[in-house]
């Protein structure tokens, strides 16, 4: 069995609790603010804040989705987690391409050197110099999984090579791999592409495809195929209401796939209380999700898969 890798260090199964498996904590200020300026999270007594709300209402651990050389705050990260008592579980690994300046390292390195780089922030450190040049400076917080996106260009050679260093990092150091899903991007080829490189499809992880994805079929041959799918799409209702979204789990809970998904709120600034005072909060999930989950007939045991038992699967299967 795989270890559960924090930024404070190895962690016990038991300890893992309520998991929100997808969030955005610390985010310097850089191009992914540029492409949308909710995408910078830079106020670690703010975001430690909303940490501290999340715990206070049930919150254990957190997957941290921002990778190296894209504005992630490994020491910050590491902060919070010591303050408020929370497990974060910080992520090696690459966005879309659209979040790195033009000159960055990410769009030059080999495979092998992102491999070697993945391997390094998942085996002996964070590197904490990586945003604007070649990463060299590390710091003790390892990082936990490996976290990629598949945009709506899909594995040309610029991506296929990044996909291709993140599952032989994945094989090698035995860690587990999310998925940013775009809409419009094909995540059955990206499924058959990782299988081939040796990728078990139940160290997957594919995330919001509850707004990407609206063909059914595509849906049930991931889950079939036993990918976890990560739902975040929760109180964003400019995509559709929380009652559409317990009626799509529900669904999957009904078709027996209950033990495939997870949910989380993939946060921005706009849905943080402590930079947004209007905002939903990271306890929404705990605060107004579950309580509507129950309500509408969706057992405690199932709501503990999904928010538990299914994380721990995730990362040490
Ligand atoms: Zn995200």
């Amino acid at each position: 069995m795989k270890e559960i890798v924090t930024v404070l260090g190895t962690i016990k199964k038991e300890r893992v609790g309520f998991c929100q498996c997808h969030e955005h904590i610390m985010l310097s200020k850089g191009r992914p603010f540029e492409v949308n300026p909710v995408l910078c999270l830079d106020d670690v007594e703010k975001s430690l804040n909303e940490v501290k709300r999340y715990g206070k209402a049930g919150g254990c651990t957190i997957l941290e989705a921002q990778p190296g050389g894209c504005n992630r705050m490994a020491e910050e990260l590491k902060y919070i987690s010591e303050k408020s008592g929370v497990n974060i579980i910080a992520s090696t690994g690459f966005h879309k391409l659209v979040f790195y300046p033009e000159n960055h390292w990410i769009f030059t390195a080999s495979q092998d050197e992102l491999e070697n780089i993945f391997i390094h922030e998942l085996t002996k450190g964070i590197y904490t110099d990586a945003d604007n040049r070649f990463p060299r400076a590390w710091c003790g917080a390892r990082a936990g999984f490996i976290k990629t996106a598949l945009d709506v260009e899909g594995l040309t050679s610029r991506y296929e090579r990044l996909f291709s260093a993140a599952a032989n990092a994945s094989i090698k150091a035995n860690r587990s791999i999310m998925v940013h899903i775009e809409q419009n991007a094909d995540p059955v080829r990206l499924l058959e592409f990782l299988k081939d490189k040796g990728v078990k499809a139940g160290n997957l992880m594919f995330c919001h495809m509850d707004r990407t994805c609206r063909d059914r079929k595509v849906l049930e041959k991931i889950l079939r195929a036993g990918v976890y799918l990560e739902f975040d799409t929760i109180g964003r209702f400019r995509y559709h209401s929380d009652e559409e979204e317990i009626r799509m789990i529900k669904e999957l809970i009904a078709e027996g796939y209950e033990e495939r998904l997870l949910f989380s709120l993939d946060t921005t600034r706009a849905r943080m209380k402590a930079y947004d005072n209007t905002a939903i909060g990271l306890d929404y999930i705990l605060a107004a999700f579950v309580p509507q989950m129950k309500s509408s007939g969706i057992s405690e045991e199932t709501i503990d898969k999904i928010s538990n038992k299914n994380c721990i699967r995730f990362l040490t299967n």
